[in-house]
């Protein structure tokens, strides 16, 4: 396999738990087994839940693992003149319009009209807003986010370990987000300006994100950007069936690091991730060489 650059892409709204070490040791298998970079990126767009602590600690605690990276790491918070340019592109091509829908009203209409779809779906409300109503809601001081306006296509695509996916923007999420009423940039267009510039064309995350795919396929195509290989990993899930989440404090690598090493959980990491028999223990670069795509499973992995 060709050398792949790959990417570490935390988000630091609080203590990195098992589930994210997790993604990130296959992250760094995926591009170090074949010789390829590993780049770090704090996607720390959500400045008022992301303090620089939290950044700190996962930094730690990559290291901790053994999850080196090379380059300096990317503050996508420092980052708003690449996601400002981008989105210039996209309205310059008629795609980005305002739209003045609180979070509340949405959640009444797609309740309304999807009671059991799969996820909110903009039902369109802004997108032909005639000027004379929208002078009306500027005037009563109501801030826009910006959406980006989706072709009703089917976009289908292979994930590297989930296998063919399809989706249709239209009907899958509807017109999406790309910078919100308050100012901040929405993940779907920073992640795929930064995925670019940096060069990474080896995306490894959870399966949670897959669904995100199109649409970053999408935004690739129009902003005449290149499409990384995807690799949605299994995630892993509490005694209740829920995915862990930085909610699950006894599963934060901090407090497990009191009573494990560091390469006991590798070790164990590695297990549920199919690539060893059983746990035992190790460092990330002592699987390199038994690293490949087809041994790593494809269903969530049950851990409490
Ligand atoms: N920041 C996301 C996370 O921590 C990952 C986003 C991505 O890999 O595209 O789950």
């Amino acid at each position: 396999m060709a050398e792949a650059t790959g990417r570490l892409a935390p988000s630091p709204s609080g203590e990195m738990h098992l589930g994210n070490a997790f993604a990130a040791l296959l992250a760094w298998l995926g591009a170090r087994s074949t010789g390829g970079q590993v780049l770090l990126r704090l996607e720390d767009l959500d400045r008022p839940r992301c303090p620089r602590a939290y950044a700190q600690g996962v930094m730690e605690d990559f290291a901790w693992l053994g999850l080196d990276w090379d380059n300096d790491p990317v503050w996508q918070s420092q980052r708003d003149d690449v996601y400002q340019e981008a989105l210039a592109r996209l309205d310059a091509q008629g795609l980005v319009y305002p739209c003045y829908c609180s979070r509340r009203e949405l959640h009444t209409v797609t309740e309304a009209s999807a009671p059991h779809g799969p996820g909110p779906v903009y039902p369109g409300t802004c997108r032909d807003l005639d000027p004379a109503r929208r002078r009306a809601l500027e005037a009563q001081g109501r801030r826009p986010a910006l959406r980006v306006r989706v072709p009703d296509r089917e976009w289908s695509f292979v994930d590297g370990v989930q296998g063919p996916w399809r989706a249709n923007l239209a009907s899958a999420c509807g017109d999406f987000i790309l910078r919100r009423s308050d100012g901040l940039f929405a993940y779907q267009l920073a992640v795929v300006c930064d995925d670019a510039s940096m060069g990474v064309d080896q995306v490894v995350r959870g399966r949670d994100l897959l669904s995100s795919t199109p649409q970053q396929l999408w935004l690739q195509e129009r902003l005449g950007l290149p499409h990384p290989a995807y690799y949605h990993v299994p995630l892993l899930l509490a005694a209740d069936g829920r995915r862990l989440s930085k909610r699950e404090g006894d599963l934060s690598l901090r407090a497990l690091s009191k009573r494990r090493s560091p390469a006991e959980i590798v070790g164990r990491l590695a297990c549920w991730a199919g690539l060893l028999d059983r746990p035992r223990p190790a460092r990330p670069q002592d699987l390199v060489g038994e690293f490949a795509w087809e041994r790593v499973r494809r269903q969530d992995v049950p851990v409490a």
